[in-house]
């Protein structure tokens, strides 16, 4: 028997990225479940109209007039022209537009935060993998998702993975679910095993050659450093209602298990799969549901054994400064979050080494005064002072 499944309309954020194209990858496989309403780029237009021709979104949003311009010439042999539209109220009329059910909030960095808190106040289901955003305005974000009733599923794979692992996410409080706390996994990156004294002259290429995940650059380069991981670490506070104190950070090189949930009585829970995006994608597009995601099914005997090792954050401070952040609070993540962007990007661009990265941050959240994040314009504020010593840094060596 079986009822008929009514179509997600989906608003895909960032659908020229990584995780935007796992995510059209799995909604490909299930045409009857999911339509694509709504599509998001940001620079790559030639692929952003290949997505148009191909899913035939109602609505697109690109950067500016040029954009738009580009893209209507590219789409001009097209059968059908979506309406484009411009900058970031662009894509905060898309998150929010009332014939859309679900947003994947796909973008990179903080320019996400704008548009996914619009999706969050607009009620709608919101897959996050923009774990920046939720870093950035954390309590304020949470609030938003309360007050407006919307469905928060974390896209991340540790996130997706303790979420699978928890009973009831919705409850708050870990106590109250009787969890001692969450392990959070993560894969070491590719200078896991490589000397300190190496790490200095390493170059962007090596840094993006994840061993386990093909990834965007800035994330590649945040899971380089384990600022990554100290990203996901604030995350999963707030998406879990959990201190910085129950969140610990296992390197498990396999990248097999995504993460652990350890219970009070002595239960411990983990999420396992091949390490592929479209897992948790899948998962948080159908749940409660599941559906057929093209990974495929995990080879235990292939993998044949699971190793752990405490993180070295002699080698990798970036990880203890994202902890510190976690316990100060206020504005101190966003201002974390905005210097390390600025840190990636001159990296990236072969201005600053990667040893550097650290350094750079921690000088920012040393200068930055501690504020309350009491509403969004602080948090922005905070966002752009950070962005500000952070140049300077850089122009003052
Ligand atoms: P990506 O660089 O591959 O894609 C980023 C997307 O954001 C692109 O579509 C780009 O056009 C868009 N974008 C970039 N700057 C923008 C701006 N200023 N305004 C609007 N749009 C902009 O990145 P990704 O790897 O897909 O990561 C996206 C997000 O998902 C990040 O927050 C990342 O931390 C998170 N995430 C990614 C993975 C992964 O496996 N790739 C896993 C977990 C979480
Ligand atoms: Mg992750």
């Amino acid at each position: 028997m079986g009822c008929a499944v009514s179509v997600q309309r989906l608003c895909v954020l960032g659908a020229t990225g990584s995780i935007g194209a796992s995510t059209l990858d799995v909604v490909a496989q299930h045409p009857e479940r999911y339509e694509i309403f709504a599509l998001s780029g940001h620079r790559r237009l030639n692929e952003l109209a290949e997505l148009c021709r191909r899913f035939r979104p109602r609505c697109v949003a690109v950067p500016d007039e040029a954009s738009a311009e580009q893209l209507r010439a590219l789409l001009q042999t097209a059968d059908a022209l979506p309406d484009i539209l411009i900058g970031e109220s662009g894509l905060e009329v898309i998150a929010a537009h009332p014939q859309v059910d679900t947003v994947m909030a796909a973008i990179v960095g903080a320019a996400g935060l704008k548009p996914t808190l619009a999706a969050v106040k607009a009620g709608k289901r919101v897959l996050l993998a923009n774990k920046e955003a939720l870093v950035m305005s954390g309590a304020l974000f949470i609030e938003a998702v309360r007050a407006s009733g919307a469905t928060l599923l974390p896209i991340d794979s540790e996130h997706n993975a303790i979420f699978q692992c928890l009973a009831d996410p919705a409850t708050p409080g870990l106590a109250a679910k009787g969890v001692r706390r969450i392990l959070l996994t993560a894969s070491g990156g590719p200078f896991r095993q490589t000397p300190a004294e190496l790490l200095r002259d390493v170059t962007p290429d090596q840094a993006c050659a994840h061993p386990k995940w093909s990834m965007g650059r800035k994330i590649s380069v945040d899971s380089a450093t384990l600022m990554n991981k100290g990203l996901e670490l604030i995350e999963a506070c707030w998406l879990f209602d959990a201190t910085p104190a129950q969140v610990e950070v296992v390197i498990h090189p396999q990248s097999v298990i995504h993460s652990l949930v350890d219970y009070v009585d002595g239960s411990v829970l983990a999420q396992l799969g091949n390490p592929d995006m479209r897992t948790p994608i899948a998962h948080a597009l159908a749940w409660p549901e599941r559906i057929i995601s093209g990974v495929a099914a995990l080879d235990l005997f292939d993998i044949g054994r699971l190793e752990f090792e405490r993180p070295d954050e002699a080698r990798f401070p970036c990880l203890r400064l994202a902890r510190e952040a976690a316990q100060v609070g206020g504005c101190l993540p966003a201002i974390l979050n905005a210097a390390n962007e600025i840190a990636v990007e001159a990296f990236l661009a072969g201005r600053l080494g990667f040893t550097e990265i650290p350094r750079l941050i921690e000088s920012v959240c040393e200068r930055a005064e501690p504020c309350p994040a009491i509403d969004l314009d602080a948090v922005f504020t905070a966002d752009a002072t950070a962005r500000r010593l952070a140049r300077e840094w850089l122009s003052s060596r």
